[in-house]
């Protein structure tokens, strides 16, 4: 077995068997890691700083009520919630922008290089301000609309993925439609390029294999000595 298939069959299966089996340890584990984005994201993102103490307030709580549970199963449920609640939709985006924002802004880049056409050139370059603007505005959007609540962090957090999301999938669009113009425009080079081939190939005279003499390729019979021609 390849080493690439092999990872692709126990990967999953390891990330499933950590899923199946929360402990205490890995509770704690997540707690830590939420903190810290939490954390992280707060400084990123001073605006959000309502929203997110909200959020880690709530799950401190019920991270503290899960630690005095002494059934362990039950104290490892009680965790899972506050884990659940220190990481709510919108923070998990919120962790996530970053990355989107990267990712169609290399996108931007790469769509520079692809067009030939002109027209193409053109809508190409339509979509790509249309994602730059975009970029610009949820840029701005992030880093300057304040979120004092859990519910107004998710309304902007939505409206940011979402813009971008859309500006992502425009250009990929375009770049979609030149890709395949470009592949039909190379089938219909070696289309016509195989009917020359073929044109001058049934021009050429067929030698006959009993007495040598040359053919026409349309002829049945041979010229010299009448044997059939193949
Ligand atoms: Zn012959």
């Amino acid at each position: 077995m390849k080493m690439s298939s092999f990872l692709f069959i126990a990967v999953p299966i390891l990330l499933l068997l950590s899923c199946a089996k929360p402990t205490s340890e890995s509770e704690t584990k997540r707690w830590d890691s939420n903190q810290k984005t939490l954390s992280t994201l707060t400084a990123k993102y001073p605006n959000f700083r309502g929203a997110l103490d909200i959020v880690q307030a709530e799950a401190a709580q019920q991270w503290e009520a899960a630690l005095m549970v002494t059934e362990e199963e039950q104290k490892i449920a009680a965790m899972q919630t506050a884990n659940t609640a220190a990481y709510p939709e919108f923070v998990r985006q919120l962790d996530g922008m970053e990355n989107k924002l990267e990712a169609l802004k290399s996108l931007c880049t790469k769509s520079t290089r692809n067009a030939v056409q002109t027209m193409d050139k053109e809508s190409l370059r339509i979509a790509r301000n249309n994602a730059q603007r975009t970029l610009s505005a949820m840029e701005y959007l992030l880093k300057n609309s304040t979120a004092n609540t859990p519910v107004e962090a998710t309304v902007l957090t939505n409206e940011a993925s979402k813009k971008i999301k859309n500006a992502n999938s425009n250009i990929q669009k375009v770049l979609k439609r030149i890709s395949e113009k470009a592949r039909a425009k190379k089938q219909q080079e070696k289309a016509k390029k195989d009917e020359q081939n073929a044109a001058t190939k049934s021009k050429k005279p067929v030698k006959c294999s009993y007495c040598g003499v040359k053919n026409s390729p349309s002829a049945s019979k041979c010229k010299g000595c009448g044997a059939p021609v193949k």
